[in-house]
This record gives structure tokens, sequence and C-alpha cells, in this order.
């Protein structure tokens, strides 16, 4: 099977957060650097970027849900849905129980 990048996450958090929205679309999905940023000691693994790997047949759908994703973190936080970190003022959408940039956690800091 051919896996291509798709997407380079800003940290594991991100990584991980884009592998359950296309996990929920049963798109299969390798985090790429991961597994480098445990180990290397003194380098936290929220400054480590991961890859994100999925299978060439569903490149297009996964483009899609990324692009939606993409989108989600542009709208302002006046849907209602949204929600604005309190530590670093980017918007995440509602369903991010933690921040994506900076993983403070929306239900403590809110
Ligand atoms: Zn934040």
């Amino acid at each position: 099977m051919n896996y291509k990048t798709i997407y380079s996450a800003a940290n594991a958090t991100e990584a991980h957060l884009i592998k359950g929205l296309l996990g929920q679309k049963s798109i299969e999905v390798n985090l790429m650097g991961e597994d480098l940023s445990i180990g290397m000691g003194g380098l936290p693994t929220d400054v480590m970027q991961v890859k994100i790997k999925v299978n060439e047949d569903k490149f297009s759908k996964a483009l899609e849900i990324i692009s939606n994703y993409e989108q989600l973190l542009k709208q302002p936080a006046q849907d209602g849905k949204s929600w604005e970190c309190e530590e670093c003022n980017q918007v995440n959408p509602e369903t991010f129980e933690i921040c994506w940039s900076c993983q403070a956690n929306h239900l403590t800091v809110a």
C-alpha cells in the first residue's frame, strides 16, 4: 500500500485530533515522527512536527476532511460552537476538548 503525506501537524496533539477525524470516516492513518519524539530527551513532544499519512486510495477523501478541519480552525468563535483558548487565543472547534495549539484543557480553563 502506498501512503502519502497529507498533512504536517504542528504537534502530536493535533496529529491525534486529525487521526480521530479521519478515523470517524474509516480512513486509516499513519503518523510519522511521533515515535521519534519519544526518547530523544530534552525535546518536548509538542515541538515535534508529526506527518500524517493516508493510503493513496483515501487521499482525496482525507483531503476533504482536513480542509473542513482547517475551515473550522479559521472560523471565529462567534458561532457559539467554536471556543477560543484562554491561554493562546487560538480558536478550537467545539468537538475539541483540549486546545490544538497549546493543549490547554477547555473544561478547566473555561
Ligand atoms: Zn491554546
